[in-house]
């Protein structure tokens, strides 16, 4: 042990974490590979930015920006709890909804707890259990896209103490329908929390038949958070504002005891609010990405690649070479793509649904990182 070493210090789960695959910027791309447009589909931005009025709104609240944020998130508790029909009660706010997902497993997930989940999954979900000892039970997703619903009705036989999984599914793209989440409603005990990450909602709104979750959890007897974020659909990855709905007041009282009091900045206050009102911002930029991932699906497909029809802003793919050689490839370029790390889904890549010149440089450089070498 080298003397100033503290690795040996940090607890075992901490010693044994994976680090979340954050990515690459596109300035560190642009540097390594020389090149100078980056098509960044990486990580689900949205390429249409946040509504303008949200840069009217940070400029006016910088004056305050010597005071504490409001530690209730008020304005903005009031404008979304109106508009989904909860009471503010019900609402709870994070530092994007990655903090709430940290918070919901310091609160309830303690050392040898069962975490049901799907694989694959979105990598905080199994993240922070793993770093709190929990035990980490992931359901495989179907072969063609779908959730396993019989394989999760299984795994809730002996009650875990927490379900968190997102729906839409990230990196998948599908997502359950109102009878799949019945049956699964139904196979609830009060004995676990379920933890439903709707982080693409706004996105799966447009398509028909996605079901009205928050009201078919209104009728649920046991506990459970919602999960929803203004990074995607709102543009607002770089603030940071993340907000649950929960199925009861004593739920977000235990939310309160462990989030950091000001976890959501004053500036991403009043940014989140300005976006929630702009709704023709908002449905410009669904309407235009839904475009193009029904053009970039179609592409794919054309390519005789296997892709999983897709409810958000993203598209999962699989290919015969692995995804972390495809991804190098990729990069030089200049186009970032999510690789899939995960055991069994290797040869599996996402990408998002970036601005249309994004999407033609993507698929130009797919089709010439998979052209078969030339025979010479
Ligand atoms: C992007 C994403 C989040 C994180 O959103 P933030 O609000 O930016 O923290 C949470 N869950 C899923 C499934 C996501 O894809």
């Amino acid at each position: 042990m080298l003397p100033n070493d503290p690795t040996p210090l940090a607890r075992r789960e901490v010693r044994e974490l994976q680090r979340y695959n954050a990515g690459l910027s596109s300035e560190q791309v642009a540097k390594r590979f020389g090149v100078s447009q980056i098509a960044k589909l990486g990580s689900n931005e949205n390429p249409y930015g946040p509504s303008p009025q949200v840069g009217a709104a940070i400029s006016s609240a910088m004056a305050d920006s010597g005071l504490y944020p409001d530690a209730a998130c008020s304005l903005l508790r009031d404008a979304l709890s109106a508009r989904l029909g909860v009471t503010p009660e019900q609402m709870v706010f994070g530092n994007g909804s990655e903090d709430l997902i940290a918070i919901l497993c310091r609160v309830f997930l303690d050392h040898g707890d069962k975490l049901v989940t799907i694989t694959p999954a979105f990598g905080l979900h199994t993240l922070y259990p793993h770093s709190l000892g929990a035990q980490v039970h992931a359901v495989p997703m179907l072969a063609d896209g779908g959730f396993d619903i019989e394989g999760l009705i299984d795994a809730l036989a002996v009650p875990p103490r927490m379900l968190m999984f997102s729906s839409p599914s990230n990196p998948v793209g599908s997502a359950l329908s109102a009878s799949q989440l019945e049956q699964i409603l139904s196979a609830l005990t009060p004995a676990t929390l379920l933890v439903f990450d709707e982080a693409y909602y706004e996105y799966a709104l447009a398509s028909p038949g996605y079901p009205d979750v928050l009201t078919q959890l209104a009728e649920q007897q046991t506990p459970w958070i919602v999960l929803r974020t203004f990074s995607k659909a709102y543009a607002l990855a770089g603030l940071r504002v993340g907000y649950g709905v929960v199925s009861s007041a004593a739920l977000a009282d235990l939310i309160d005891r462990l989030r950091t009091p000001f976890n959501v900045n004053r500036l991403a206050q009043v940014a989140a609010l300005a976006a929630l009102q702009d709704e023709a911002h908002l449905q410009a930029g669904l309407a235009a990405t839904i475009r193009e991932r029904e053009r970039l699906n179609q592409a794919l497909t054309e390519m005789g690649i296997n892709v999983v029809p897709s409810l958000t802003n993203f598209l999962f793919f699989e290919t015969d070479q692995p995804s972390a050689q495809l991804h190098e490839t990729l990069l030089a370029y200049g186009v970032i793509v999510k690789p899939w790390l995960e055991p069994e889904y290797t040869c599996w890549t996402r990408v998002s649904i970036g601005s249309p010149d994004e999407n033609d440089q993507f698929l130009a450089a797919l089709s010439r990182s998979l052209r078969p070498p030339m025979i010479p």
